[in-house]
């Protein structure tokens, strides 16, 4: 586990090296568990987390969320996760689980490559979380589940580890489902879940712990056991010896995609250019070295730095003082003024930003929501941004 400092210079390591990053969402309906799992993942990770974020349950910074008890931004944080022994950068957009919201679900869908679906063991697939998983499939963005509250299945409606493993079996069925109905295509060639292989972790986010078959096997905590430890109240066991963060994150880092393998897929469907043009080709190569790609998915106000646009860089590297061009905009450049991430509420500075990260600039005066930035005076712009929501609506934001 690394923090404060020491962890901060390993993100800038990490973020170099494409193949060691992770760009995840996690989406859920409302109440099923999602900003309980994001706080526990923080804590449970190698995080920038006191240091930098102050105590406060960091996802939820936003003093209207915090009043009205939902979560609204869309803010972005890095954890580093060890996995066989090698380091990964996991950079987690936060998601909206607000239907009203899903303007903002629909553009973090746009900057990750993979997403954790939350459902509540209890509940089952609600609404929202067909809109959620709809919205990440449309985008090519890879689904591993996570089932939350098992802790309730086996306290409050007492049913046996039989019934307990029917019950998780037949939400496993309803997602692959909802994923064959949504995307065949990719159903079919492999992004079918499957909790013998790893694609499925079930948990208790308020208890913080957590198990997946590949984890059971290793650590010899099976689901008599679980169920066992549940009934008997010892949830502080599961936690020590089958701790939430390890078991989701080994999830994240084993199965989710890398940018080198996500943006060929991705970028055939988010953006209609000619692929045989340098930006096109770079794109598809998550090429550093190639003319600046990115998408704008968000943009805060920094009291002290002004308008902070955050986006997904698809091509190309960014450092301060590098002239760029907005799509749609007047031909004139932008000039960078900071290059950081983005975590929690506090952004750091970086030198570099390279090809398959989320970056968070400033100076890009002609930016919005939506807007492709170039090195290219012009490039064909990404798709525009659309929300699907119930049942054909359909709305750009
Ligand atoms: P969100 O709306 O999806 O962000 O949901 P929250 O994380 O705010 O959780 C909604 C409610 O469910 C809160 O009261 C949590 O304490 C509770 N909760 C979350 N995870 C679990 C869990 O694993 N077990 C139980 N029993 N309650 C949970």
């Amino acid at each position: 586990m690394v923090r404060g400092k020491k962890s901060i210079e390993r993100v800038t390591e990490l973020m170099k090296d494409p193949k060691h990053i992770r760009n995840i969402g996690i989406v859920a309906h409302i109440d099923h568990g999602k900003t309980t799992l994001s706080d526990n993942l923080l804590s449970g990770a190698g995080i920038i987390s006191e240091e930098l974020a102050g105590k406060q349950l960091f996802m939820d910074s936003d003093e209207e969320e915090q009043a009205r008890g939902i979560t609204i931004d869309a803010s972005n944080v890095s954890m580093v996760h060890e996995y066989e022994g090698v380091d990964y950068l996991v950079n987690m957009i936060d998601t909206p689980g607000h239907v009203d919201f899903g303007g903002d679900v629909t553009r973090a869908m746009r900057a990750v490559d993979g997403a954790v679906v939350l459902v509540d063991a209890v509940e089952g697939t609600m609404p929202q979380t067909e809109t959620v998983l709809r919205q990440a499939l449309k985008e090519q963005v890879r689904p591993v589940l996570f089932i939350n509250k098992v802790d309730r299945l086996i306290n409050e409606l007492k049913v046996d580890d039989t019934e307990m493993q029917i019950r998780l079996g037949k939400v496993i069925d309803k997602v692959n489902k909802l994923i064959k109905g949504m995307n065949e295509e990719a159903y079919n060639n492999g992004w079918k879940l499957d909790a013998s292989k790893g694609t499925v972790a079930f948990g208790s986010a308020l208890y913080n712990w957590a198990v997946s078959v590949p984890f059971m096997q290793k650590s010899g905590i099976s689901f008599k056991v679980v169920y066992e430890k549940c009934r008997a109240g010892d949830m502080k066991y599961l936690a020590k010896n089958s701790p939430l963060s390890e078991v989701v994150l080994d999830m994240v880092v084993r199965h989710l995609p890398n940018p080198l393998e996500a943006q060929p897929r991705r970028v055939n469907v988010i953006w209609h250019g000619d692929k045989e043009t340098k930006e096109g080709k770079s794109m598809l190569a998550c090429d550093p070295k190639g003319p600046v790609a990115m998408m704008v998915t968000d943009i805060s106000f920094d009291p002290h730095a002004g308008e902070v646009a955050t986006g997904r860089l698809f091509s190309g590297s960014l450092k301060r003082g590098d002239g760029l061009y907005v799509m749609g905009a007047a031909k004139k450049e932008n000039r960078l003024q900071q290059v950081g991430i983005f975590m929690g509420p506090k952004r750091v500075e970086v030198e570099e930003i390279v090809a398959g990260n989320i970056a968070a600039v400033t100076g890009l005066k002609d930016a919005i929501v939506g807007s492709t930035i170039s090195s290219l005076m012009e490039m064909t712009p990404f798709e525009s941004l659309k929300h699907y929501s119930e049942p054909v609506m359909t709305v750009a934001v």
